[in-house]
């Protein structure tokens, strides 16, 4: 008879989620998937910057039917950051608007210095109206509060600079924006508050749907529809509560198929 050995393991117990797929994409397919996905929203890619040798940058998100929260795993082996090289290669007279993710900080400082050359150079023609969301909860995106004509300022970034609401935060970060810069805060359910140093600040309550299913890229939405509404000259006041009936109904439907 075998006498009883005790084992002890040492180590990390981790959970696995397999996603099954019918075939794993081939090289360069998963980058035409976000292009055909572009193509099929009507977002023009003609200045789209493809490179070679390195996988897709990709997210797997787990998405709570309780609540509609998300849990986001981000994977980018290795893609680099869009250079100023790049950028100084696209003609931008055909712009009058210019959105930058708050990313890629060093690049990004420049890129908006290449547009406010082009503002000076052109100013017998409209200029181009630059905008940058500070998204993350890093210091490294302070160095872009003050450049742009309008900035989103997330909730995540908010407390991670110690403010507690929307207007504590547009109003504190007005002190430090670029001169007449319109600061933007949405802040979830509490829906969206925006405001210019010496003007009062303007409000939207959110546009709750019957039921949250889906809240990723909320933000984004109202990003989206607030440049939209701006840039076609709705006031203020329409252009948030416009982007918070838009994000609301967002994020009652999955993904954004429902919209097209
Ligand atoms: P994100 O989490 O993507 O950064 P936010 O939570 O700040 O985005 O939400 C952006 C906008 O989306 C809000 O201003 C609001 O109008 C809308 N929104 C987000 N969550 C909800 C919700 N649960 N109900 C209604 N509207 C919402």
């Amino acid at each position: 008879m075998s006498e009883q050995l005790d084992i002890l393991c040492v180590g990390l117990s981790c959970l696995d989620i397999i996603n099954e797929v019918s075939y794993y994409p081939e090289e360069d397919m998963d980058c035409r998937f976000l292009l055909d996905d572009f193509a099929k929203y009507g977002v023009n890619t003609d200045h789209v910057v493809e490179v070679g040798g390195c996988s897709c940058p990709t997210s797997c998100v787990i998405l709570s039917q309780t609540t509609g929260s998300r849990t986001i795993i981000h994977a980018n082996a290795g893609l680099p950051e869009l250079s100023v090289d790049d950028f100084s290669k696209v003609d931008l007279t055909v712009f009058d608007w210019i959105h930058f993710e708050g990313r890629n900080v060093a690049n990004v400082v420049k890129m908006i210095e290449v547009v406010r050359k082009h503002n000076q150079k052109h100013q017998d023609s409209k200029s181009i109206t630059i905008s940058v969301e500070v998204e993350k909860a890093k210091a490294e995106l302070d160095a872009l509060i003050p450049l742009p004509d309008v900035l989103f300022v997330s909730k995540d970034y908010a407390k991670f600079k110690g403010f507690s609401n929307m207007a504590e935060t547009v109003e504190k970060i007005q002190t430090q924006a670029y001169p007449g810069c319109l600061v933007i805060c949405p802040w979830g359910e509490a829906g969206a508050t925006m405001g210019r140093e010496g003007s009062e600040l303007v409000k939207s309550p959110a546009f709750p749907p019957t039921k949250v299913v889906d809240t990723l890229g909320a933000g984004d939405t109202f990003n989206a529809a607030t440049i939209f509404a701006l840039s076609r000259g709705y006031s203020h006041s329409s252009s948030i509560t416009f982007a918070c009936r838009l994000a609301g109904a967002k994020v009652g439907v999955q993904g954004w198929e429902a919209f097209r």
